[in-house]
């Protein structure tokens, strides 16, 4: 009973055979009732007063029973409008008691119908029901010495064979309605089943997620409708996943990229998701991502699934080196719910902000000696007055002067850096000689050498021309080589040497000097490190130069590399690009 088809021909079978069973039930009961109308209306008609009285003088007349019968039996045969035919129809003389005295054909016993015994009471009987098998009537003759009952009986064949017959082409008339029925529902199944097969197809397709296809339309009716309904209904479908898909890809692209970690966990604080950030930066595998071994300590997991939108939770936590800050929110979807953590690698944050700290640290610092220098040797002038020998006077003087020549240059120098951080440094670009360059420096650096009894030599190599700005460039060598002077003690050897590499140009100056601890070598460019803080002041370093150096050389594209062995002396070799046109 699955089949809607088979239920249809079903149907249409029950109706068929309904339709005959009314049409079986009608036609007869209206034939019989026909046949029992003209059946009464006929003996009506014969019946007649006159016949009547004819039929009780004939009666009143008789002598003798059987032979009165038998005149009543030739009078009412002879009554052409009653249709005796003997063998449908027949006519009985019969004692008041119910014998048969005479008939139209030889039947002695009769059935006591109904009619008979109203007769016998003395009245006339004239009723049949419908489900007879016979039609009566029994009229009682009286008014002699012997009383008679005329009775006429008709066996209903006539209407039995006619209702017979009906009923015949009925039962073919339904063996045709079977077969039309079946030819109906193959026709059925083409208009009506084959599209909503169709139609089941496509939606077990749409349901696989295939949206290949559309369904074929192949009518205007309902069934056409709904196809073209479902089409659309698929192809909106279609378009919101593809919308969903999209979503999806971008979210997970920017899961995937973004540099904060993101990290799901579900109501029993199992790992949902984790992108490369958030496993990078908690490093653990996914696998050992449960909710309370990671953060149980900043929320319990109930706490946080108790929260509503938009409350959240923010933490901090250390994971080796690194300081990171995170939120922990909850999360909820019709199918289930969860918590988020979002987590933000703030330890660079925090090391620039140390650095800013200790920078403004440092300038104060920087600037404070200088200015107590000056303010106690200003006030020793002031307060000894006239008392203070000229030489010392003179002397104190030239501290002053040294310590605001000192202030001078790191604020300069601080300036020149502020200018580099914000990019207003203005440089002034011209194509220049390399080794000019540095031969004008190792003379103006020479005296200060020889002043230290170092030994200065300039080992020319090849040289090139370079792009760039040409007193900032000196400014870097300058400082190199001051350096190499300054942390070599006296007597030390200096060399300098030029070259060139590949595109690039490049000068090493090498000291025998005191050299710089491996640890501190990472931290040389930073602002103010210095190794030997006061060997650096007093030969009237800043801690700056080396940071506008790398700063300068970032403008040009170069580079610089410190090599050292604390104790035996230091390498420094910068490298610049060559100018384009001069390459090789
Ligand atoms: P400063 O003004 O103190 O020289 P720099 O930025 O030029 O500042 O250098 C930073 C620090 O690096 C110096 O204080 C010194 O300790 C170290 N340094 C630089 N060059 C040399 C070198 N040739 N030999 C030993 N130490 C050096």
């Amino acid at each position: 009973m699955r089949s809607l088809r088979l239920k249809m021909v079903l149907v249409m079978i029950l109706m068929v055979a309904c339709l005959m069973l009314v049409m079986v039930t009608f036609l007869t009961s209206r034939v019989v009732s026909f046949y029992m109308t003209e059946f009464y209306e006929q003996m009506e008609q014969s019946f007649t007063t006159g016949f009547l009285q004819q039929l009780q003088s004939i009666a009143a007349q008789s002598m003798d029973e059987t032979a009165g019968a038998e005149q009543l039996k030739e009078l009412v045969m002879a009554q052409s409008d009653m249709g005796i035919d003997i063998s449908d129809r027949n006519v009985y003389i019969l004692a008041q008691d119910g014998r048969v005295l005479a008939g139209s054909n030889s039947e002695t016993m009769l059935h006591t119908t109904p009619n008979l015994l109203t007769a016998m009471s003395g009245f006339v009987g004239q009723q049949s029901a419908m489900m007879d098998r016979y039609m009566d009537l029994a009229v009682p003759i009286t008014g002699g010495e012997y009383s008679y009952i005329v009775y006429v009986l008709d066996n209903r064949n006539t209407v039995n064979e006619l209702t017979g017959e009906i009923v015949q082409i009925i039962l073919s008339a339904l063996g045709l309605g079977l077969a039309f029925c079946i030819a109906l529902s193959v026709i059925l199944s083409q208009i009506i089943i084959a599209p909503i097969e169709r139609l089941t197809h496509g939606t077990q397709r749409v349901a696989s997620g295939d949206f290949s296809e559309k369904i074929e339309v192949s009518s205007r009716d309902e069934i056409g409708t709904l196809t073209q309904s479902f089409n659309h209904m698929a192809q909106v479908l279609q378009d919101t996943l593809a919308e969903v898909e999209n979503e999806r890809g971008k979210l997970e692209t920017l899961f995937l990229h973004m540099t904060d970690g993101v990290v799901a966990f579900d109501t029993n604080g199992q790992l949902i998701h984790s992108n490369p950030a958030a496993v990078t930066m908690l490093r653990t595998s996914q696998r050992e991502m449960y909710y309370d071994r990671l953060f149980g300590e900043i929320s319990p997991l109930k706490d946080l699934l108790k929260l509503q939108r938009p409350q959240f939770v923010e933490g901090s936590m250390q994971v080796g080196d690194l300081e990171l800050e995170l939120s922990l929110a909850p999360f909820s979807t019709e199918a289930a719910g969860g918590v988020i953590a979002v987590i933000h690698d703030v330890t660079e944050q925090r090391r620039a902000e140390q650095t800013r700290k200790e920078f403004v640290a440092n300038v104060s610092h920087e600037l404070r000696t200088p200015l107590t220098n000056i303010k106690s040797y200003a006030e020793t002038i002031v307060q000894t007055g006239d008392e203070l020998p000229p030489e010392l006077h003179q002397s104190f003087m030239g501290v002053i002067l040294g310590e605001t020549d000192r202030m001078t240059r790191i604020v300069q120098d601080l300036l020149t850096l502020s200018r580099f951080d914000s990019g207003r440094m203005e440089m002034n670009f011209t194509r220049f000689d390399f080794r000019q360059s540095v031969q004008s420096v190792c003379k103006a650096e020479e005296l200060d050498a020889q002043h230290h009894d170092h030994t200065l030599t300039l080992h020319d190599g090849p040289t090139a021309t370079i792009h760039g700005d040409r007193n900032r460039i000196e400014q870097v060598i300058m400082n190199i080589l001051s350096n190499a002077i300054k942390y070599t003690p006296d007597g030390g050897k200096i060399d300098v040497y030029t070259g060139i590499k590949g595109h690039m140009v490049w000068i090493r100056v090498k000291d025998t000097g005191i050299g710089i601890p491996e640890k501190d070598l990472p931290r040389l460019f930073e602002r103010f490190y210095r190794v030997d803080k006061a060997r650096s002041r007093e030969s009237g370093g800043t801690g700056l130069g080396l940071s506008i150096a790398q700063e300068i050389l970032r403008l040009h594209n170069g580079d610089i590399r410190i090599e050292s062995v604390y104790g035996a002396g230091t390498t420094v070799t910068v490298l610049l690009p060559i100018a384009q046109e001069d390459l090789p």
